[in-house]
Formats: structure tokens, C-alpha cells, sequence
């Protein structure tokens, strides 16, 4: 057998390919499966951003990019990053090919075999295989029981870090919970990075979409952590293009330098011509993004109110398009019992280190969303 890296045996495959490949095998079989298990808009990409695209690829941007972006990509990022109040110069941008690569070069660049990264729980998939490929340890903080808010939680985060942690992820708005975090919370989040001395990343790739009076804030606003955060942003989700792979960080000129290697000896750069579509995202998508935000929104208010006429109570998300469904202590055998039964796919939470729980997907119409809840509760899943 072939002799591999002991970094890459650490990691287990997605646990969401259970969920699809059982989708999939039903759907092969003709079966009417409602998934609610995928983690992207169904929106089509806004026609400007398409046609953006084309003209880029007509006009000949087809070649090589600049490693850490196009100029006027890193521009427009700027920009918007001054819009959320974030200080960063075009310099400190680096353009990636999807936010998720983003964090795999600032993880790569920042953790050493030993290195402590906390997570707050639950946490987005890739967070743990990425630190567990670069070799860090994980210590692990639970929001759950206080309804995802971070700030209940703020002491056990304190006696989870120390001198010893290198790095602490916050996204919010989050995946899977869709919670979005408190001022207070992230005053919380800073007073013990600074006591600490340790960084943080703030995935922020759900900002756009938030719901109501939720007012997201950039982590790198509050003072003291400028310079001790790397703000983490894309375009899959607020635009919906996903399929683009198109993302970016902003960090510290220092870690930019350092990442920046990882980058240009690995991808190169992003895609020429989707970077331009990227400055037209940036530049002339704000009614689309509020419009897609709106119809989100409505239906997370459709599925807590279904979800509450079958006497369930979730914890109500203030933006992304996810929400937690409690469900039995052995979530995996609840979702593959709802998938094969009741025909609906969502997945374990345990995947984000929250047994007890399905994450559901509302990026889906309302009529499917109803036909879900229906099926569930048909087959005695709620
Ligand atoms: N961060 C979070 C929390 C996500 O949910 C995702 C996608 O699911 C990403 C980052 C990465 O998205 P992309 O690589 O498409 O930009």
C-alpha cells in the first residue's frame, strides 16, 4: 500500500458526503428527495456579474493574474473592507480562489505542528481538517447551550485559552447556527486576545446577510485588533457564486508575505476573468444581494413558524441560511433515518462539533422548505 502523509491520514473525509451520497442514490432511484443539506445560495449569479465575465474573457483577461490579485480587484476590496470600518490597504489584500482557501493559506502560514487553535463550537467543517493538516492541536468551546450566543460563553472561552493559543476563528454571522454576535461578545473575544497575545480570524463571508436589526460587526473594528486580526470575506454566498471560487483575506503586511508564498506556490493566482466579475459583485450588486437577504429572511421566518406549529423551538438565526433543528442524541442516526424515511437531507451536527443537532439548509424555495417540515413531521422526525 502507498506510504502516506501522516498529516493527511489525520483528517476524515467530509462528513457531509455521507448525506449526499444517500441523496444521490435516492435520486438515481427516482426518488423526490428535499435537500436541505447543501451550503449555497439557489439563486442564479445577478446577470451583470455573468456579463462582467464575459466581457472580461472578450477583452482578452485570460492569462496569468498578479499572484495576490488583480489591482483593481484589490481596489474594490479595499474599498469595502473601508465600508465595514476596516483599515486595510490594497497591499494587505490577498485574492483567492474561494474564502475557503483564504483560511487554508493563513492557517498554513500561522500553525505549526503543537500549535493551539480555539474553535467555537459548532464550528464550520473545514476549520478542524485545515489546523489538523497544518498540525495544531484544537481546543474546543461549546455555544450551543446557550443558544449559539457568544457572550454566555465568554467564560469558558477564557478558561479555554491561554498563553499557549496561537489563534481563535470566529465567523459570524455563523455556519451552521446562523448566529450573529454581540458587540459585547466580540469586546469579550479581544479583551482576551490581547491578554494573550493571540490572533484571530474573522470569517465574515455571511455578513452581507443578516436579518432584521442584527447589525454584523467586523471584528478587526474594535480597538486593539487591527493588527491582530485577519478578515476573511468572499463572494459564494452574498453573490451567490459559488461555482466561481472567488474569495479574499486582508492581514497584517507581515502575514500577507508569508501567505502570499503559499499562495503564488500553489494556485498562482484566482481566475483572471472571474476577478473582474468580482470588482462588478463589489461595485453594482447591492439590490441583488438585498434581495436574495429578503427572500432568505422570509423564509427563516416561514421555517421557525412551521417549526414551532409542530412544537419545536429553534434558535432563531439572524443571518447565513442556516438553522439547527434539535434533534436526538445521535444526530447521524436521526439524519440518515430522515433521509431514507422522510426523504429530507440535512446533516449531523456533530460534523460541526455539536451532537444533538441537524443543520438545515433554507436556501431552498418555500414550497420545498414546507414539503420538508411536512415530511418530517409525517414520519415522526418532529
Ligand atoms: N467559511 C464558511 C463559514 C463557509 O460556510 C464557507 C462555505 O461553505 C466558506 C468559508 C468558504 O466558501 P468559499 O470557499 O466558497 O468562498
Amino acid at each position: 500500500s502507498m506510504d502516506f502523509a501522516e498529516r493527511v491520514t489525520r483528517v476524515e473525509p467530509s462528513a457531509t458526503l455521507a448525506i449526499s451520497d444517500a441523496a444521490s442514490e435516492l435520486e438515481a432511484e427516482g426518488v423526490d428527495v428535499v435537500d436541505l443539506s447543501v451550503g449555497e445560495p439557489d439563486f442564479p449569479t445577478p446577470a451583470n456579474v455573468v456579463q462582467a465575465a464575459k466581457d472580461a474573457m472578450d477583452a482578452g483577461h485570460t492569462g496569468y493574474a498578479p499572484s495576490n490579485g488583480i489591482p483593481q480587484l484589490k481596489e474594490a476590496i479595499a474599498g469595502k473592507l473601508a465600508e465595514d470600518g476596516l483599515d486595510y490597504d490594497p497591499g494587505q489584500v490577498i485574492v483567492t480562489p474561494g474564502g475557503k482557501q483564504a483560511l487554508y493559506e493563513i492557517i498554513n502560514a500561522l500553525i505549526d505542528d503543537g500549535d493551539e487553535v480555539a474553535l467555537l463550537d459548532p464550528a464550520w467543517v473545514s476549520y478542524e481538517a485545515m489546523v489538523k493538516l497544518s498540525g495544531g492541536s484544537l481546543t474546543r468551546v461549546d455555544t450551543a447551550t446557550h443558544d449559539f450566543a457568544l457572550e454566555p460563553a465568554l467564560d469558558d472561552l477564557a478558561e479555554a485559552v491561554s498563553d499557549e493559543t496561537e489563534l481563535l476563528v470566529v465567523n459570524s454571522p455563523g455556519n451552521p447556527h446562523g448566529a450573529v454576535y454581540s458587540r459585547e461578545a466580540l469586546e469579550g473575544v479581544r479583551d482576551l486576545a490581547v491578554e494573550h497575545d493571540f490572533l484571530v480570524i474573522s470569517d465574515e463571508i455571511y455578513k452581507e446577510i443578516t436579518y432584521g436589526d442584527a447589525e454584523p460587526i467586523s471584528l478587526g473594528t474594535l480597538d486593539g485588533m487591527g493588527d491582530r486580526t485577519i478578515t476573511v470575506n468572499g463572494f459564494s454566498k452574498a453573490y451567490s457564486m459559488t461555482g466561481w471560487r472567488l474569495g479574499y483575506f486582508a492581514a497584517p503586511e507581515e502575514l500577507v508575505s508569508q501567505a502570499g508564498k503559499i499562495h503564488s506556490h500553489s494556485v498562482s493566482s484566482a481566475v483572471n476573468f472571474v476577478q473582474h466579475a468580482g470588482v462588478e459583485a463589489l461595485s453594482n450588486c447591492d439590490e441583488a444581494v438585498e434581495e436574495m437577504t429578503e427572500a432568505f429572511e422570509a423564509r427563516r421566518d416561514m421555517l421557525v413558524d412551521l417549526f414551532a406549529e409542530h412544537g419545536v423551538d429553534v434558535a432563531v438565526p439572524e443571518g447565513a441560511f442556516y438553522m439547527m433543528l434539535p434533534v436526538d442524541d445521535d444526530d447521524s442516526a436521526w439524519c440518515q433515518g430522515a433521509i431514507d424515511e422522510a426523504h429530507v437531507a440535512t446533516v449531523p451536527g456533530s460534523a460541526f462539533g455539536t451532537p444533538g443537532y441537524a443543520r438545515l439548509s433554507y436556501a431552498a424555495s418555500e414550497e420545498r422548505l414546507r414539503e420538508g417540515v411536512e415530511r418530517l413531521a409525517e414520519h415522526d422526525y418532529i
